[in-house]
Formats: C-alpha cells, sequence, structure tokens
C-alpha cells in the first residue's frame, strides 16, 4: 500500500501518484497506474482544478482508457498518453519566488510487470535523473533488456544511473524473500484447473480474488494456457472490454465459463451466484496469495486448505520479493532511495534493510572515509483517508478485506 506523498523532492513542481493537499500546487502531474492507493485525490474536482488551472495528467494509455471508465464525464483532454519508451518533453510552471516561470523536462516510461498500463517514469531535468518505480514485478534478468532504464554502449544495454529511486518496498522484509516467478504460479494454477476439470465434466473452479482489480494478468496468462474464458464480475467487465488484450480473456455470461472470478470474497460466499446448476463438490476454489507464504519456504508454490481438498493457495505476487528488490537497487545503484511503501510503525528491520539495499554506496563510504553512508528519506506517514476509488481499484497482493 503506497505510502508515498505525491512530490518529487528533487523536481519541483512534479507530482505522482498522490493529487491531493500540497500536491495541488504542482503543475504537471503522473499516474503509474490505476490502483486506489496510487490515487488518492483523483476525482472529478481534481480535474477541475487541472481545468481552471490549465494543467495536465499523464499516464499509459491503458491506464487512461481505465480512468475514462471509471470516472463520469472526465475531460479527456486533460489527460495526456505517454507511450512505453518514448521520451517526452513536457512543459510545466515552477514557482520561483513570486513568479511562476515556465520549464520543462523529459520524461520516459518503462513497463512494471505489475498490472495492465502500469509504468515507471524516469525523468530527467538539468543534470538530475530520477526513477519512481511505481508497484512492480521484473525479474532481474529481465532488466537490461528494458530499454528505458539502460544506455546503449558498444551496442550493449548497460544500466542508467540514477540519482534518486523511488521503489516500491512492500515487500522489503525478510519475510518475503524470494517468490516464485508469476509464470510458475500461473502455470501451477493452470495444472490444478486442468485437472479439476477433466476429472468431471460438472467441475468449475473459482479464483477468489481479494479485490475488484489486480488480477489482470493472471486472467491474461490463464487464457493463454487454458484457451478457456474467464467469468468475471459485471462492475470490471465493462473497463476490460477496453482493453484487448484483455477484452478476449473474459466473459459477461456465467453459463460460457467453467472458470469464475465473479465471486466475492468478502461475503463468505461459497457457491456460484451465476450458475444454480452447479453443486458444492463441483466446485474448486483457487487462491492467488502473498500474505500466506509470510515467513514460509516458497519453494513450495500450492498448498491446499488442509481442513478443505477442495481449496488451493497458490503464492501469487505483482510485487518484487526482497531478493528482487536487492538485484533491482544492485544494477541501478542509484545515490538514495526513496521508499514508497513504509510499515505503518517505523521498524529497525525495515531500516536495516533499507540500508543493507544501499551496501554498495557504503563500500564506497568507507574508502572515502565517509562516516554517514546512508541517503535514505525518513519514512512517510501513512495516511487512512479512505480514496473515492478504494473499492474499485485496490491492489490485489495488499489482501485489502475492507474491499
Ligand atoms: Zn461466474
Ligand atoms: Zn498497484
Amino acid at each position: 500500500m503506497s505510502t508515498f506523498l505525491g512530490q518529487i523532492s528533487e523536481i519541483p513542481g512534479i507530482s505522482v501518484d498522490r493529487f491531493n493537499g500540497a500536491n495541488l500546487e504542482s503543475s504537471a502531474f503522473f499516474l503509474s497506474h490505476c490502483h486506489s492507493d496510487h490515487m488518492k485525490g483523483l476525482d472529478s474536482s481534481f480535474f477541475r482544478h487541472l481545468i481552471e488551472s490549465d494543467k495536465y495528467l499523464y499516464c499509459s494509455p491503458i491506464s487512461k482508457a481505465f480512468l475514462m471508465g471509471i470516472i463520469f464525464g472526465l475531460p479527456e483532454d486533460r489527460i495526456r498518453e505517454i507511450e512505453l519508451s518514448i521520451p517526452k518533453i513536457i512543459r510545466y510552471t515552477v514557482l520561483e519566488g513570486e513568479a511562476s516561470v515556465v520549464t520543462s523536462l523529459t520524461v520516459s516510461t518503462s513497463p512494471t510487470g505489475h498490472c495492465p498500463g502500469s509504468v515507471m517514469f524516469i525523468f530527467t531535468k538539468d543534470e538530475k535523473s530520477i526513477l519512481y518505480s511505481g508497484d512492480f514485478r521484473i525479474n532481474p534478468k529481465d532488466l537490461p533488456k528494458l530499454n528505458p532504464l539502460n544506455h546503449k554502449i558498444d551496442g550493449k544495454n548497460q544500466a542508467k544511473k540514477f540519482n534518486t529511486i523511488y521503489l516500491d518496498t512492500t515487500f522489503l522484509s525478510l519475510d518475503f524473500l524470494s517468490f516464485p516467478s508469476r509464470l510458475e504460479s500461473c502455470e501451477v494454477i493452470c495444472d490444478a484447473v486442468r485437472k479439476w476439470l477433466d476429472s468431471n465434466s460438472k467441475n468449475v473452479v473459482i479464483i477468489e480474488c481479494s479485490a475488484l482489480y489486480g488480477s489482470e494478468h493472471l486472467f491474461m496468462e490463464m487464457f493463454r494456457l487454458l484457451n478457456l474464458k474467464i467469468h468475471v464480475k459485471d462492475k470490471i467487465y465493462s473497463n476490460y472490454m477496453r482493453i484487448s488484450e484483455l477484452a478476449k480473456c473474459i466473459t459477461l455470461d456465467g453459463r460460457d465459463s467453467r472458470i469464475h472470478a465473479c465471486t466475492f470474497k468478502w461475503f463468505g460466499q461459497k457457491n456460484l451466484t451465476c450458475r444454480s446448476d452447479v453443486n458444492y463438490e463441483n466446485i474448486l476454489t483457487i487462491v492467488p496469495s502473498v500474505l500466506r507464504w509470510k515467513g514460509k519456504n516458497t519453494s513450495c508454490v500450492s498448498e491446499y486448505d488442509t481442513r478443505n481438498t477442495q481449496r488451493l493457495y497458490v503464492c501469487y505476487s505483482a510485487h518484487s520479493s526482497y531478493e528482487e528488490l536487492r538485484a533491482f537497487v544492485d544494477y541501478f545503484k542509484p545515490d538514495k532511495i526513496v521508499p514508497c511503501v513504509c510499515p505503518s510503525e517505523s521498524t529497525t528491520e525495515f531500516h536495516q534493510l533499507l540500508s543493507e539495499l544501499m551496501s554498495y554506496q557504503m563500500k564506497l563510504d568507507v574508502s572515502d572515509q565517509v562516516s554517514e553512508s546512508f541517503n535514505l528519506e525518513p519514512p512517510f506517514k501513512r495516511v487512512f483517508k479512505k480514496p473515492f476509488v478504494s473499492k474499485y481499484f485496490a491492489d490485489d497482493d495488499n489482501e485489502n478485506d475492507e474491499l
């Protein structure tokens, strides 16, 4: 759950993933992806503010499509799309003393593997280069393949140098050392689905998602591996239909499908509401989850409920594990890290792990006889105000049961 307050201290005048309070003084806004903890303040009054002050919101084309679906009457011309990997120059104003001065920065985006349309932002201004990771899950082996994050030197990609990385520290904890890749998790899910469906023609599967949105990658992989459409909840169907890669994987007709993501976990529902012809003994419920694996060995990707063999838990994460975060930071070796997800109570372990992420810098500092080796921002305060979109776009991986 993002606790980042929005302003990028190195580049005054811009705000990312937070659209209320002091951020309204910014003059260019960026949205990394459509999950509620990154959309605080993003409501119709914010868009009125954009119109009145002649400001813009920048995001990926897919995030724009999502936004147009969830906020009625949105002024489309106030949302500007940034295409992946194509640097864009953005002009905005910044206050210098009493005067507003027009200035510019370059921004490019890179995919984050978190949810459809999710991007990282690379901001370049003057001599400064800042990476805002947003929520991400990237196999460290793929980092050299992501052009916006690399320089081409002698035909080979090499990590760009960033002054600061604003980092998704959701699982910066020794309790979440490593996760199976999402493909591994999806294959385990699909194997279980295949076996269950093949064993009886009346059998169906429920995918129990803890939030309304957040399982899109899983649905797309399941469709690719099983060639079966997934019955999704009515209220998300029209939004999914805006995205062609997702539209082909889903259906609105429960009778049409043997895989159902249409049930609501928080009602404790065990049967299908879309079909009355399916008995409980014909339902296998699969629960993609990370928190169940907290502190456990994740080489065991799935486990059945000890009291119910029709309930299968599968370790599945759309955020990086501790080891992936280490590899990410070690690849770029930034001068500074700002954690974007801080525990509600600032723990010693969290700060120790943050320091360890920067251990390459410590080595440098030791040789330079510098005693203050870490350059970490203080943790941000959690804000518990409920965002207006919370029940629509909560992030699945947070297993936010209040939805
Ligand atoms: Zn259904
Ligand atoms: Zn997210």
